[in-house]
């Protein structure tokens, strides 16, 4: 049989090789859906001989995007993955836009607006206007009505309250602030290519296929998007589970899936039952959670592999020794597998990002390796971001909102006052900030504001310094992305900047800086080989304006994938051998040998601000089916108000608590040969757990509130009794596994 579908069980091989051209694959965690999809693709190129370039295939993050890239490359061969249109919707539409955008009147080199951008436009906006509501919640709202397609003025038309009115004015006045800037928000890039493709269909005529991971959480302006991209085709696969369904606070519409059902009557279902991913007892457990929902449908889900570990429910005292006991059992379980399991094998999932804080001071102490996905994100740290801000100037000066963010940084002695003099000016001659600043540097123009000579001063060396800028950029037929990042860090004296201003941490922001022109490197040096630069491929349409290439582009490009993959996740480089702290909601659609869920409490899981349980169970659920093989989740007893927990009620039930265990797994010898199994890895021979057994140091019982328990000749160590913790941070508790 053919390789391709020889490793795929028979629903999976079915809907693979399916002649509908609608189908639509329903089916839980770890069944395959995503590897499916991934296989339909290669089957599409290698059976049906669809070129590369005619599919598209969305994916949810740009994590799933680079795994799926990788299985499609096994399956086809090296060079694919640089052909097929795939990325996440906003980085497909992206480059339709980038593309095709003058069709509908889209400047070229349009900047993207991220959320923190959008929200200082909308934070002025309402302090203009007097608007009494909190620009994160304006700005939820902007986008929600985005993402259902309604404009400021088709909102305006339908309300009646004058409260509703000043909210339409604040979302029409946005608006017009990024066009004049030049920017395009997340959410524009989405409504902005419906509107091209609707208005010029020749664009997609060439799609043959078009795939969509994780769709139940697509939202209306996607599943629009997705109608149109598969215009020409008519050909649709969609795999996702409504179990799975995240994200209704972006307006993802599960709906959406008896709606496609509608517009396409001759779709077709398959749904898969077999789950390759987690053990049983990782299963019964995740079922009795999901089965708490009265509304859902009801599906079969079969255990592949062996029972394996069952799964923890911890309480610790506090946040912090919960944190250590993370930590003591990624050491213990590392230790206890003798070589089974690495630092990348563990991932601590979160519910939201600021409960991270404790559990890295904990890694970091005791020096392992962790890296943080969707938290603070590392193109949102402040000295990235102003290398950023700088390029995105440089590539394009017209937004008021960067330029005003980094005249005077580094102090140019360009104060406040100074700016909002020239704001006020620039608005009274409609013209933008860089054009005024530029004119008067050039001695166009005398500014009517005061201004003091020093200011001036550095009003023009800042001009000098974009202008210059942007003379290498156009200058030459190649983009020198690493001399434009060297050239803006050595203007600013941007090391001696973060030393005066970041008298602690200044090493640490100098090498994310050195990281930021790493990655600068890897893009040039893939350019330079010829290779595609990610997000790129698309083929040509005759008879349709298309815009060449330029060398900016790539400074376009570069700036793109930046502000695109923080979206919700850090796209940082390589994965070295590192613990993964994410939040739950960017783990979706991922898997690891272990997963730590810390935090189970009400408040936290459900969160506090969540108004629909049902999703935050599915969330839950989300969490707990990324685990293969051992699954911990933990509650701390006191949070730092020393006010009590209630555990989660999404666990706190007998006929749920029943499937889990009060203490850590206890990783024998036959743990370990059913997690080599699970993890279809080689096993360590028995001395070698053994050996590794004897590596542990034992706790004192006095001093360590663990104790040991023998279960069955097993080793375990529950705990008893409660800390005594000594703020801020105790010390770690006397527990080493140390090798001698
Ligand atoms: P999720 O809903 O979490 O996104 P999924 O349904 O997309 O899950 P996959 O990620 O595609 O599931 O697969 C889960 C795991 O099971 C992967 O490690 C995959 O390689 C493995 N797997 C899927 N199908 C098979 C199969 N037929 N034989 C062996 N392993 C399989
Ligand atoms: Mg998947």
């Amino acid at each position: 049989m053919d390789a391709l579908l020889e490793g795929l069980n028979e629903a999976q091989r079915a809907a693979v090789t399916s002649p509908s051209s609608v189908l639509q694959v329903l089916a839980p965690p770890g069944s395959g859906k995503t590897k499916t999809l991934t296989a339909r693709v290669a089957y599409l190129v290698n059976h049906e001989r669809l070129q590369p370039w005619n599919i598209i295939v969305c994916t949810f993050t740009i994590k799933a995007a680079r795994e799926m890239k990788e299985r499609i490359t096994g399956f086809v061969g090296e060079g694919i993955e640089k052909k097929l249109i795939l990325g996440t919707f906003h980085s497909v539409a992206r480059r339709f836009l980038v593309r095709y955008g003058q069709e509908i009147g889209i400047p070229r080199n349009f900047g993207i607006a991220d959320t923190g951008d959008s929200k200082s436009i909308i934070q002025r906006i309402i302090e203009h206007r007097q608007y009494l509501v909190p620009p994160d919640i304006a700005r939820g709202r902007i986008s929600g009505l985005k993402a259902r397609n309604i404009s400021a003025e088709q909102f305006a038309a339908t309300q009646k309250k004058t409260d509703d009115h000043e909210f339409a004015n604040v979302y029409f006045e946005y608006e017009e602030q990024l066009k004049a800037q030049n920017l395009l928000d997340y959410d524009d890039l989405l409504v902005r290519c419906v509107e091209l493709l609707r208005k010029q269909p020749n664009c997609v005529s060439t799609i043959q296929a078009v795939l969509i991971d994780e769709y139940q959480d697509t939202n209306n302006v996607q599943y629009e998007l997705m109608k149109h991209l598969a215009r020409a085709s008519g050909r649709i696969t969609i795999v996702g589970d409504p179990d799975q369904s995240i994200y209704s606070f972006r307006a993802a519409e599960i709906k959406n899936l008896l709606r496609m059902r509608k517009d396409y009557p001759e779709s077709s279902v398959i749904n898969l039952e077999m789950n390759y991913r987690s053990s049983g007892c990782i299963l019964t457990a995740a079922m009795a959670v999901i089965e708490q929902d009265e509304s859902r449908i009801d599906k079969t889900l079969i255990a592949t592999h062996c029972v394996g570990e069952q799964p923890t429910l911890r309480h610790l005292a506090t946040a912090q020794v919960e944190a250590w006991w993370i930590v003591d059992e990624i050491q213990r379980t590392t230790i206890l597998t003798a070589g089974l399991l690495n630092y990348n094998d563990y991932a601590i999932l979160i519910r939201s990002a600021a409960l991270s804080l404790s559990i890295e001071r904990a890694l970091a102490k005791v020096g392992i390796p962790y890296r943080m996905v969707g938290g603070l994100r590392f193109f949102d740290r402040a000295e990235i971001k102003l290398i950023l801000d700088y390029l995105r100037i440089i590539n394009q000066p017209d937004s008021n909102d960067i330029l005003i963010r980094i005249i005077n940084r580094p102090s140019r002695k360009v104060g406040e006052t100074t700016v909002k003099a020239l704001v006020q000016e620039a608005e009274e001659e409609k013209i933008n900030l860089w054009t005024l600043i530029l004119r008067s540097a050039q001695g166009k123009r005398k500014p009517r504001s005061k201004i003091t000579k020093p200011a001036q001063l550095g009003i023009d060396t800042f001009v000098n310094l974009i202008l210059t800028a942007q003379k290498k950029l156009h200058q030459e037929d190649s983009c020198d992305l690493l001399g434009l990042i060297g050239h803006v860090i050595q203007k600013t004296k941007l090391e001696s900047y973060l030393k005066s201003t970041y008298k602690d941490d200044w090493k640490e922001r100098w090498a994310n800086v050195e990281e930021l022109v790493n990655q600068a490197t890897q893009m040039a040096t893939s350019v330079a080989n010829g290779e595609e630069v990610a997000d790129d491929a698309l083929p040509i349409v005759e008879g349709l304006q298309q815009r060449q290439d330029t060398a900016a582009d790539l400074l376009s490009k570069f700036l793109a994938n930046v502000t695109l993959s923080s979206a919700i996740e850090q796209p940082n480089g390589e994965e070295g051998n590192q613990v993964t702290i994410s939040t739950i909601h960017a783990a979706k659609g991922l898997e690891w040998p272990v997963v730590f869920i810390p935090a189970v409490y009400m408040g936290s899981i459900p969160h506090s601000r969540a108004e629909d349980h049902d999703e935050e169970r599915r969330l839950l659920y989300v969490g707990i089916t990324r685990a293969k093989g051992l699954l911990y989740l933990s509650c701390p007893v006191k949070l730092a108000s020393s006010e009590e927990t209630v555990l989660s009620k999404f666990v706190n039930d007998p006929r749920i608590e029943k499937f889990f265990s009060r203490c850590g797994p206890t990783i024998g010898w036959l743990a370990v040969r059913d997690l080599a199994q699970i993890l279809r890895r080689p096993c360590p021979l028995v001395t070698e757990v053994q050996t590794a057994r004897g590596l542990l140091e034992r706790p004192e019982d006095d001093k360590y509130p663990f104790t040991r328990d023998e279960i069955d000749g097993e080793e375990s160590f529950s705990f008893h009794g409660s800390y005594n913790v000594t703020e801020p941070f105790p010390k770690r508790p006397k527990f080493h596994h140390s090798i001698s």
